[in-house]
């Protein structure tokens, strides 16, 4: 008896990263060369395929002298955009346009006095890149942490999620932020991306479905990592695979119904392959639920 896969509905990159893939396939076929700062999408093997076809993963604004440059879907701070400028003429924008929309947000709110919390992860680029389009007014809140800001002293406040937060983790420090802001002196934004928020949902419900739960995704990938998190709530049998050949070295025997899922920028190609792999698994004999 073969093993019952159940994919999830909502899988593959999501629109903000196709955007951003396809303007750099179309890019790197005409000028064969294209320079991004960090990765343009938190995924090894489609960043391996763009860097095959010319792509330059750089470290440093000067490796971008006089090569065509693309803002990834994160987006970019606007004093590192500057620099850009300086070395290079030819700039493409791949910032997620769900993304700009929370930045123009930020931007007005900050640009009107408000104080400014973003919650969600320091180091991620896209909190980077906000954090420096709102300017000194601003503070970033771990999901987690139990900051303390009474210190600090500001008319009226506004609120902000990073897009792939999980939306369990925003109200969790939405209410710990209440306990010291009035709420009349807050606006708060529910800036978590719909597809982040459709795949959490989902990966609760299958993970209650089924033996096993895999998360197709880039282990540097934020969205996906969440997912992984949302999964283990319900079921403790859900992993993180990054590749086809790592569904291989698993061991399945135990598992019948295995549920898949994917992060936003997983290649679809990939979680075929997988399926794939996973539909020719023989399932173990007598096996009892
Ligand atoms: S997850 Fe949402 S915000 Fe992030 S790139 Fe995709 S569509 Fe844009």
């Amino acid at each position: 008896m073969k093993k019952k896969i159940i994919t999830g509905s909502s899988i593959g990159f999501c629109f903000g990263v196709t955007r951003a893939v396809e303007m750099a396939m179309k890019i790197l076929d005409k000028h064969k060369h294209l320079a991004t700062l960090g990765d343009l999408v938190h995924n090894d093997l489609v960043m391996a395929e763009l860097k095959k076809r010319g792509m330059k993963v750089i470290k440093d604004i000067s490796e971008a002298r006089g090569c065509p440059f693309i803002i990834r879907s994160h987006g970019l701070p606007p004093d590192i955009l500057e620099k850009v400028k300086e070395q290079t003429d030819i700039i493409y924008d791949a910032t997620c346009p769900f993304v700009s929309k929370v930045q123009e947000l930020v931007k007005a709110l900050s640009a009107e006095k408000n104080f400014i919390f973003l919650v969600g992860d320091p180091q991620h680029p896209e909190i980077e890149a906000m954090k420096k389009i709102a300017g000194n007014n601003c503070i970033i809140v771990k999901p987690e942490s139990r900051v303390n800001f009474l210190h600090i002293k500001a008319a009226r406040w506004a609120v902000f999620a990073q897009t792939t937060l999980s939306l369990d983790l925003y109200r969790a420090a939405i209410t710990r932020i209440l306990r010291h802001i009035p709420a009349e002196k807050i606006t708060i934004f529910n800036t978590i991306c719909p597809v982040s928020i459709k795949r959490q949902n989902e990966a609760l419900k299958l993970a209650g479905r089924v033996d096993l739960l895999i998360v197709v995704g880039g282990r540097k990938s934020s969205n996906t990592r969440k997912l992984v998190l949302t999964g283990k709530k319900v079921n403790k049998n859900t992993l993180l695979v990054e590749s086809p050949s790592e569904v291989k070295s698993l061991n399945l025997a135990k598992f019948q119904k295995i549920g898949i899922i994917s992060g936003a920028s997983t290649d679809v190609s990939c979680i075929k392959e997988i399926i794939r792999i996973l539909s020719n698994h023989p399932a173990q004999k007598n096996h009892r639920r």
